[in-house]
């Protein structure tokens, strides 16, 4: 199989290291999908200093111009969009609805900041000199490291990459290595778009050794992480202390609070698809349903449903795919072992699929635990696994005290029809995005997306506008 190159200074080009390693399909791990460059820490500084040659080049094409590139290749995804779906399916595991929803939204993404990019410029204020001109002026802010994870292998490179490119930076990505044939992707189409050499590089390899060169070189202004917050908060201090541009979004634990006045059916639909639509493996994944006592009995009911009705293995026919990995598959397992030790009730699944009927594709069941306490590592920690914590509280100021007692705060929704309940979770909860009366999960593209505590840094925000501003800097003019 031939391997795919990394892409540097507008050449494909092989590793120094000639070493490839290999991504394989989820639902059947015996098929290799691709092979990747194994690429080192020089190759990673190959990336670098091709961004920083390419920087005023960059810089100095009139926004409009770099518009029209993301458009052309927004539009590329858009032609290729089928077998980008079925890539990213083979590589990463999403259904082919949900791949290629994902797909989709990343020419979206690639259209919207095509637009944004003719908005660039800056404001004029009045200056309290007779004939002075005042104004600011937007730039980029130079060489950036962006670093990706594998669980939206297209969305999230696309949601990095075309801001950073509008605002007129340029670019090193590393995406992750379990599924980077999306983001690879990406680079093709923007090559194909006309984009200058070294404005956009991919180097694919071992976060440690190469994702570590990229964020830590001399040249790199600016990082942007998304991933696990174990890894984000090294990310965060190394980047830091060089004094650079961070930006880490990282996981949730993220709670639905299921009030008595909700409608329980509608309820169990909305939590199911919160908890298990992607396998659960998305930052937002509604992990936590905190139930008041009044409908937790008629909700566990509901939900167990919901997870038992969802046909899991690989293939259109199915609702939900496998993990990512083993390792993913193991870490699940594990979490669903500590629950039952904790002395949670395990309601529905836990288990492998039919007993294994996918042969060895890292396919789990749906899985629910009712009477999950506060404490729980169930409740917790992390799982990014389809595996729901049912917690079951007296009423609001219990369900909101359970909802924020995590170290997370990405996404956090109730369902009420109570307008005043609505209000005070919104003021209360301790989350960067709330939500009423909708899962955890889908965000739209235009809005400023990010968490409160070890979900993000806080600092700054991704998507819309808020996307922008991370890879811009202000510049004021007194012009006399
Ligand atoms: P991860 O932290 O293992 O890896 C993310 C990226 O960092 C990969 O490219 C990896 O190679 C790289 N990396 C690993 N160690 C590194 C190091 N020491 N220095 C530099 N780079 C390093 O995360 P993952 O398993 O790929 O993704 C899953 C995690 O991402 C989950 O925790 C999920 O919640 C989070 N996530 C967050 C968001 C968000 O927007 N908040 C979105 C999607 C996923």
């Amino acid at each position: 199989m031939p391997s795919i190159q990394n892409y540097i200074d507008g050449e494909w080009t092989d590793s120094e290291s000639g070493d490839t390693f290999e991504t394989v399909n989820p639902a059947a791990p015996s098929e290799v999908v691709a092979a990747y460059q194994e690429s080192t820490a020089s190759d990673a500084d190959a990336a670098v200093a091709a961004a920083a040659d390419a920087e005023t080049g960059w810089a100095s094409v009139p926004a409009p111009e770099r518009g029209a590139i993301l458009k052309a290749a927004g539009d590329v995804l858009a032609e290729r969009k089928s077998e980008l779906t079925s890539q990213l399916t083979r590589e990463e595991g999403k259904t082919h609805a949900e791949a290629g929803g994902e797909v989709q939204r990343a020419v979206d993404i690639f259209h919207y900041y095509a637009q944004k990019a003719r908005d660039l410029g800056g404001t004029v204020k009045s200056s309290s000199g007779r004939r002075t001109n005042l104004y600011t002026r937007e730039e980029p802010v130079g060489v950036t490291a962006l670093i990706t994870p594998w669980n939206y292998p297209i969305a999230i490179p696309a949601w990095k990459i075309a801001p950073a490119l509008a605002a007129g930076n340029v670019v090193t990505i590393k995406p992750a290595s379990l599924a980077p044939g999306p983001a690879v992707s990406i680079v093709e189409a923007l090559d194909e778009a006309g984009i200058p050499d070294g404005a956009i590089n991919l180097v694919t390899g071992p976060g440690k050794t190469v994702g570590n060169a990229v964020i830590g070189h001399g040249r790199v202004d600016a990082v942007s992480f998304t991933g696990s917050s174990a890894v984000g908060h090294q990310v965060y201090d190394l980047a830091t202390d060089d004094s650079k541009r961070v930006q880490t979004e990282m996981g949730g634990k993220n709670p639905t609070i299921v009030a008595d006045s909700a409608d329980v059916e509608e309820a169990a639909d909305i939590v199911a698809s919160g908890a298990f639509g992607v396998t659960g493996q998305a930052c937002t994944a509604g992990s936590r349903a905190i139930v008041y006592e009044d409908v937790y009995d008629e909700f566990v009911d509901a939900i167990v449903d919901r997870a038992t009705a969802i046909e899991v293995g690989p293939g259109d026919e199915y609702d939900m795919g496998p993990q990512v990995s083993e390792d993913e598959l193991e870490s699940t397992l594990g979490y669903i072992d500590v629950a039952k030790e904790e002395g949670a009730t395990l309601a529905a699944g836990g288990s492998a699929p039919d007993g294994g009927r996918f042969g060895d594709g890292y396919f789990v069941e749906p899985t629910v635990f009712s009477d999950v306490s506060v404490d729980h590592r169930l409740a917790q920690e992390e799982v990014f696994g389809p595996v729901l914590a049912v917690l079951e509280v007296d009423g609001f100021e219990d369900a909101i005290d359970v909802a924020n007692n995590v170290n997370y705060g990405l996404s956090a929704s109730i369902l009420t029809h109570d307008h005043t309940e609505a209000n005070c979770f919104v003021e209360e909860t301790e989350a960067g995005v709330a939500k009423i009366n909708e899962k955890t999960t889908g965000l739209e593209l235009h809005v400023p997306f990010g968490g409160f505590k070890s979900s993000s840094s806080e600092t700054w925000r991704e998507q819309g506008d808020a996307g922008l501003d991370f890879y811009t800097i202000e510049k004021t003019v007194y012009e006399n």
